[in-house]
């Protein structure tokens, strides 16, 4: 017995080492990944500071490619939206709208011409001071793990009055007061006591974190309730007040009041593109074009229905 006993002591770590084999093997094969990845984007050099940015956008000849593809995804777009202007990106599904949103803040780069802000291209600014100066929503939104004051100011140095002022401009300060632990509820990133809605307007209040000089929010009221809705226009109208370029991608149009320029994309394509109203008449010409050939095309002969003989 004694034998026996002091074997299986033993004999312990050997069993303890072969269990944890699996682990060690997905550790070294994640480590082997993550280092792959790091040696595909080797750290920035040191870039010398630029001044603030104003939120002037333009494009030039621009075709983007996404990251790993081979076919690009946005062709031959040029642009030019002043500072402080709202501009709508509209086109129907695969489009490439939230293409043309992560190319306008250089998260894809360009595989052909320029996309520039304030005349400089994305990758000449430093990322740390452009990132501050920026406002994303996302389409897939992600939250991480954290307090929901981490959230918004964005996992820096927390400033209870700036964090405020953003859950206020996007009208949420008061749902945020009514959970549990306030700005210190703690949120997972996966899952947790946040509905997909609720989350969709965490996300935008960190996209206005600051009062960004450029805000890109990609489908911002996909989840969105009305009362989400309203408190989107709202936020929208304040940045738009304190001189923010607005940049919004949306299949819903109650947005169209505030906004300054319009552009269609189909295909990957810009179709149509220029103030609102110009481009909205555009549309309803085209439109009623396409009604009148519609009416005077001859009328094909009716067939009549073939039945039994009448008796
Ligand atoms: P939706 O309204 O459905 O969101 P969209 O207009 O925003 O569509 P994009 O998401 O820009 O369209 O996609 C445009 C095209 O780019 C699609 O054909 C899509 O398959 C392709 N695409 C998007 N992301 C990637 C990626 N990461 N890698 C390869 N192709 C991609």
């Amino acid at each position: 017995i004694g034998a026996a006993l002091l074997l299986g002591k033993c004999l312990q770590p050997i069993q303890q080492g072969v269990g944890g084999w699996r682990s060690f093997v997905d550790a070294r094969e994640q480590y082997d990944r993550l280092n792959g990845l790091l040696s595909r984007f080797p750290e920035e050099g040191v870039k010398m500071p630029l001044p603030e940015i104003k939120g002037h956008l333009t494009a030039k000849n621009a075709s983007v490619v996404p990251p790993g593809g081979r076919v690009a995804t946005l062709s031959d777009v040029n642009l030019d939206l002043p500072a402080g202007t709202t501009t709508m990106v509209l086109g129907p599904s695969a489009a490439g709208k939230s293409t043309l949103a992560r190319a306008l803040l250089g998260l894809w780069p360009t595989a052909q011409g320029e996309i520039r802000i304030d005349g400089a291209e994305a990758k000449n600014f430093d990322r740390e001071e452009l990132g501050p100066q920026i406002g994303y929503l996302p389409q897939d939104i992600e939250l991480f793990d954290g307090s929901i004051a981490e959230n918004i100011s964005r996992f820096g140095d927390v400033d209870p009055n700036a964090v405020i002022q953003a859950a206020q401009d996007a009208c949420v300060h008061e749902m945020i007061l009514a959970l549990p632990d306030g700005y210190d509820t703690v949120i997972t990133g996966s899952r947790g006591i946040l509905s997909p809605g609720q989350r969709q307007r965490v996300a935008l209040a960190r996209a206005l974190y600051r009062r960004p000089r450029l805000l890109v929010l990609d489908e911002p009221n996909s989840n969105l309730d009305e009362a989400g809705e309203r408190a989107l226009g709202s936020a929208m109208a304040t940045l738009k007040a304190a001189g923010t370029t607005i940049l919004l991608v949306s299949h819903r149009q109650g947005a169209l009041p505030i906004v300054d320029y319009l552009i269609i994309l189909e295909d990957g394509r810009i179709r149509q593109q220029g103030p609102r109203d110009a481009v909205i008449a555009q549309l309803q010409a085209s439109q009623q074009q396409v009604q009148q050939t519609a009416q005077q095309q001859p009328q094909q002969p009716k067939i009549k229905a073939v039945g039994k003989p009448e008796n």
